[in-house]
């Protein structure tokens, strides 16, 4: 049986992107393995009507409410495989099942690494952070870090001191001297020393430890994680990739279609900068594009 959708990812993105298509009265099938990026906060913020709300109970709601529609069916799966089938695509489930379908919707976010760095991981999405917006007034002038790990780290602690007295931990690397303007500019100190770790009561963050075992206190850090895409599919598909400024991202069009037509990205993967409000809209522009295609194809 041929769906008329198939979604990789039922995140943000691919919920809205399945929620427009089933409206629609598109048949869709949503793959998804509940990994979505942000299940390591407890609350997220900025997303209208659910500031401070918990991601993951969002997506409970979001997925109970597009399970209503009748021609939505959820799939608690990964998707390993996609491929280009006639006019449409198959798609090989972690069983071996293939399904078939004539859109394809890829939304299956990225995925994160940290610095390898005792008490950092665990912190992660509580105290130590990446972006000032979604986590960042709660600290409110508290003393903040930034974990410098590439030149954009600079430009990072320069924002963060929008949010409290902010320290730059260079961890040993070096930074030229137009940097070090602008963040004396800003009010950003500057510590040079290799970091040790991290540590604090739980959850909470009291200090960076330094290489010599001194202490620096602080009640958050900020640091860019490398984020790749989670899932090789777009890969597999031939659909280009190119560099953001946030890592890789599957390049689309306006409609968020890909350069394999009938093949969508929206979310994370297919944009920058990331945020919960932007996935849910690249997924209405991505579901909305690809129900067209299938009224008008
Ligand atoms: C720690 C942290 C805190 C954040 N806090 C906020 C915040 O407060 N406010 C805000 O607006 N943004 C926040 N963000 C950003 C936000 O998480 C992302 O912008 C958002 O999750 C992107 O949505 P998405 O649908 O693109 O991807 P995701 O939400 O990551 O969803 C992708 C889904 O695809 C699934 N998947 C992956 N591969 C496959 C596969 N092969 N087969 C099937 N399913 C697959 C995953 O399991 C997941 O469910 C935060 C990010 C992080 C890392």
């Amino acid at each position: 049986m041929t769906t008329d959708a198939i979604i990789v990812g039922g995140g943000f993105a691919g919920l809205a992107a399945a929620t427009y298509l089933a409206r629609g009265r598109a048949s869709v099938a949503v793959i998804d393995t509940r990994q979505p990026r942000n299940r390591f906060a407890d609350a997220s913020h900025g997303f209208l009507g659910q500031d401070g709300s918990d991601p993951l109970s969002i997506l409970q709601t979001a997925r109970q409410q597009v399970l209503r529609y009748p021609t939505v069916r959820m799939i608690e799966s990964e998707a390993q495989h996609a491929r280009i089938d006639g006019s449409g695509f198959a798609v090989t489930l972690a069983n071996g099942e293939e399904l078939a379908a004539r859109k394809l919707i890829l939304a299956f976010g990225l995925r994160d690494t940290l610095p390898v760095l005792p008490g950092l991981q665990e912190r992660w999405g509580k105290t130590v952070l990446h972006c000032p917006y979604c986590h960042g007034i709660e600290f409110s002038d508290r003393r903040l870090g930034v974990l410098y790990r590439t030149p954009v780290s600079v430009h990072q602690a320069a924002v963060v001191a929008q949010w409290g007295p902010t320290t730059l931990y260079l961890d040993g690397q070096a930074i030229d001297e137009e940097s070090a303007e602008l963040l004396a500019g800003r009010g950003v100190a500057v510590e040079p020393a290799k970091v040790a770790g991290l540590e604090g009561e739980r959850m909470a963050l009291s200090a960076v430890v330094l290489g010599d075992g001194s202490r620096s206190e602080i009640a958050a850090l900020y640091v860019a994680p490398e984020s790749c895409l989670s899932s090789p599919l777009a890969e597999q598909l031939g659909a280009e990739i190119e560099d953001g400024p946030m890592g890789p991202m599957i390049r689309t069009d306006a409609g968020r279609m890909t350069t394999v037509p009938g093949v969508y990205a929206a979310g994370d993967i297919a944009r920058a900068p990331h945020s919960v409000s932007w996935a849910v809209a690249d997924g209405v522009t991505a579901g909305t594009s690809a129900h067209r295609a299938l009224v008008f194809g």
